[in-house]
């Protein structure tokens, strides 16, 4: 059975909610783990009894039930053990004596990642278009990205000359902790110091270099190889090159995001590239040659069989991109189309004429797919 409440914080029944809280705060610097001159766990005893008197008598409607009932009448206020410090609703009333010392009573509960432990800064992320030739040859720039780095005037500290001393709002933790009530409990809630925004510590006089923040912009010369093959949308990562990191950490690492410009002349298909020539009809007829130009620009003569259909893809083996880390290059290929003309002489009219009655005389009569309606992927399927 515990003490009398009234007894413990050495207080008469008739107290008032000021006396109770006066008693309490004195006990409370008297009887504290980490200033008491007591043994640690006489110390730590004593301090949950006060805690526990407080959080009964310090409510009007509890104090009635107790006042009435004696403990029997208050005991649906705590768990199955008694009081526990998660019972405790006023780390409120006297976080102001004790500061995060007192937060630390409730074991750490949900504590979240501070700044002011070790902590890797933000990556970054830059945008960095090429060209198809690029893909082709590989490439190496040179860029100039903006980044935080810590202030060489203060180290980072944020205080002029690096004069800091440490956050009185939250004892150098860098976040709070607030108590609420709700109905499934007492919630604890972490978030970041408004005083020293998450770092710790804070300046009498702030840096006149970062103006407080221990960091400044700076550009940074990156210089990076764009490897040959590189697909869009890869990202390349640069070790270190992101923000500066806080209380020590590592800095972030800057990706940088490749997108491949579209060609006028040619589409990609991984390894392979696309394109399209276009012949006359005797000739993809009769059979011949035909200029196709390849993406480091030189010309190369494409053979066409005879009887070559509008819509045929030809194949130039080693004349695609090459692949990332291999040696072997993808190919080129060449679609075939018709040279209609829009215009012709009597003299071409009265041939293709003739031509038109010969090849009608000879045609069967079939019904057949346009290979001008193939998709890529058709082409694909049949090569
Ligand atoms: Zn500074
Ligand atoms: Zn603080």
């Amino acid at each position: 059975m515990p003490r009398d409440y009234y007894e413990v914080l050495g207080i008469a029944k008739t107290a008032t909610q000021d006396e109770i809280k006066k008693a309490y705060r004195s006990l409370a610097k008297k009887y504290h783990p980490d200033v008491s001159t007591e043994a640690k766990e006489v110390a730590e005893a004593k301090f949950k009894e006060i805690s526990e008197a407080y959080e009964i008598l310090s409510d009007e409607e509890k104090r009635k039930l107790y006042d009435q009932y004696g403990h029997d009448g208050v005991k649906n206020s705590f768990g199955q053990d008694g009081f526990s410090w998660d019972d405790f609703t006023r780390a409120d009333d006297i976080s102001d004596i004790f500061g995060d010392i007192f937060g630390g009573m409730f074991g750490g509960r949900g504590r979240g990642r501070s700044r002011s432990s070790a902590q890797q800064g933000d990556s970054l992320r830059y945008d960095l278009e090429i060209s198809l030739e690029d893909v082709l040859n590989g490439k190496k720039v040179n860029l100039d990205i903006p980044h935080a780095i810590l202030c060489d005037a203060c180290k980072g500290t944020g205080g002029k000359d690096g004069k800091v001393t440490t956050c009185k709002t939250c004892g150098g933790q860098g976040q709070v902790q607030r108590v609420a009530r709700s109905p499934f409990g007492n919630m604890v809630t972490v978030s970041e110091c408004p005083d020293c925004r998450g770092r710790g510590k804070t300046s009498e006089e702030k840096c006149p270099n970062c103006r407080g923040s221990g960091r400044v912009t700076k550009e940074a010369k990156i210089s990076l190889n764009i490897p040959k093959g590189i697909e869009d949308g890869m990202r390349l990562r640069v070790a270190g090159e992101g923000n500066a990191g806080y209380n020590g950490g590592p800095a972030g690492d800057l990706y940088v995001v490749i997108h491949v410009k579209d060609d006028k002349t040619f589409d990609r298909d991984g390894a392979n590239l696309w394109t399209g020539i276009t012949a006359s009809y005797p000739k993809l007829v009769i059979g011949g040659e035909e200029k196709v130009k390849t993406l480091e620009g030189e010309t190369v003569m494409l053979k066409i069989p005879a009887g070559t259909d509008v819509g045929t893809v030809l194949r130039i083996p080693g004349k695609g991109l090459p692949r990332m880390n291999s040696s072997s290059r993808g190919d080129l290929m060449v679609r075939v189309s018709v040279n209609v003309p829009k215009k012709v002489s009597a003299e071409v009219r009265e041939l293709l004429m003739k031509l038109d009655e010969t090849a009608g005389a000879k045609a069967k009569s079939k019904s057949k797919k346009s290979g001008i309606r193939k998709t890529i992927e058709d082409i694909k399927d049949n090569l």
